[in-house]
Parts: structure tokens; sequence; C-alpha cells
């Protein structure tokens, strides 16, 4: 499982299926080649992201 480096959404997807180096985060907008596998991390993403 992978997490939006930007909102801590597990939403993300790779852009193209066959291509993983590329993320699409459809809660932010985010756009990129980092996601976040560790879901401790994304949790406090998350949790900095709803305080905006
Ligand atoms: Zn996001």
């Amino acid at each position: 499982m992978v997490y939006c480096p930007n909102c801590g959404s597990h939403k993300i997807r790779p852009i193209l299926p066959q291509i993983a180096s590329k993320y699409h985060c459809p809660d932010c907008g985010y756009q990129g080649a980092f996601a976040v596998e560790d879901g401790e991390m994304a949790r406090e993403i998350r949790e900095r992201w709803m305080k905006k």
C-alpha cells in the first residue's frame, strides 16, 4: 500500500499501471515520482493536512 506524500491519502495510484514511478492523488491533485510506503508516516502527513 502506498500513500500520498502531500495529504497522506491511500487513494494515490500510478498514472500508468505499467509504470509505477509516477503517481497521482485524486484527493489533493499531487503528481510526482514519490509515494510514501510507511503507514505511520502517512498518518502523520494526513493529520497535518487535515489541520490546514
Ligand atoms: Zn494527496
